[in-house]
């Protein structure tokens, strides 16, 4: 699909942040390209539409971002909703821990900076309730893989994971086992 490479080669590559070694992907060019960012949003409406997927649980974007500057989570949830509205699905937000109001249940896990926890409200999802979790980006997978067992753990079957960019050195596609990942481009 002629999309993907207009997808590739708006996503700008940050060498060394958030520190030495990390070759870091800023998505932030591709927000800034209505048609680019309306053709990632569209790949993956074609592919969810009718589906029988009834809810869209997102994390948020760039947690690696946040090392360098607190409180720019506010750019997150990015993908999710637009897919969400277009496929007549709920949005279950996935937050960083005390973020939520009400009762929540909680993951914690591992990842490629270090060690987080994510949490979603208590009555978000529905037992058989059949779930898509979307994040601009799999690196190690233990976001993706902690959002899977907090919805499995509520009762929900996550049906696929679908991500902007999938950095397949790292091998999170292995770990995520028998739920399926959807990708739009891949870094290397
Ligand atoms: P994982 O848990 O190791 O798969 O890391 C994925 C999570 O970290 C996602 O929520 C991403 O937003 C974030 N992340 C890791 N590396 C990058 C990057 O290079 N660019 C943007 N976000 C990243």
């Amino acid at each position: 699909d002629p999309r993907k490479e207009g997808i590739a080669s708006s996503i700008r590559v940050v060498p060394h942040v958030p520190k030495g070694g990390i070759m870091f992907q800023d998505i932030t060019p591709l927000l800034l390209d209505p048609k680019v960012f309306k053709d990632t949003v569209d790949l993956f409406i074609e592919r969810y539409t009718g589906k029988d997927i009834s809810a869209v649980a997102g994390t948020k974007m760039c947690r690696a971002l946040r090392i360098l500057e607190e409180g720019i989570e506010a750019r997150g949830f990015i993908f999710g909703p637009p897919i969400a509205l277009a496929i007549g699905a709920k949005f279950i937000p996935l937050r960083k821990p005390r973020k939520l109001p009400g009762e929540v249940i909680s993951e914690e896990y591992v990842l490629e900076y270090g060690r987080d926890c994510l949490e979603m409200h208590v009555g978000a999802v529905q037992q058989g309730e059949h779930v898509l979790v979307v994040d601009d980006l799999i690196a190690t997978g233990g976001t993706l893989c902690a959002a899977i067992s907090l919805l499995e753990r509520a009762g929900a079957k996550v049906v696929e994971c679908a991500c902007v960019i999938e950095l397949p050195e790292l091998k999170g596609r292995e770990r995520l086992k028998v739920t399926p990942l959807y990708v739009l481009v891949e870094s290397h």
